[in-house]
């Protein structure tokens, strides 16, 4: 995938919560990976997140910053504040329509 200023990417991951950021730090170290996410996780509401391995009782906001931080490292990954609004193959050549958000 080819967005307007010509970067491309093998892998675009919509969504960037717990999962998202999951995947994003396992194929961006091998893959050009852009990551859209509107940033609204459904844990959001919660004051602590428990169950997750080394960060019992971490805030939710706190847990996916540090994710977010993570990825950082990796010039292969890109992430944006955006919602993916319309995804379209026929055949192979796929489009995706991102609304950026902030
Ligand atoms: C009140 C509450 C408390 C919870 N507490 C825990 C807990 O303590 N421990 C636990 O393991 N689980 C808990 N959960 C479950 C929790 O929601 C999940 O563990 C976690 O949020 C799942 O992450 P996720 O990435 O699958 O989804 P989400 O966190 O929902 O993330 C999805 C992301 O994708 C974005 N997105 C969606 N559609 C688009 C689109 N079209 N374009 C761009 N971005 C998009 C959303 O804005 C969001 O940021 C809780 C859930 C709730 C509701």
């Amino acid at each position: 995938m080819i967005n307007q200023n010509k970067e491309i990417y093998e892998c675009v991951i919509v969504g960037g919560g717990s999962a998202g950021l999951s995947a994003a730090l396992l194929l961006g170290r091998s893959r050009r990976v852009l990551v859209c996410d509107k940033g609204n996780p459904r844990n959001a509401p919660a004051h602590e997140s428990h169950s997750f391995f080394t960060r019992d009782g971490i805030s939710p906001h706190e847990l996916l910053s540090i994710g977010r931080d993570q990825l950082k490292p990796y010039k292969t990954l890109n992430f944006t504040r955006s919602e993916s609004r319309k995804l379209t193959h026929p055949t192979i050549n796929l489009k995706l329509c991102l609304r950026m958000t902030r």
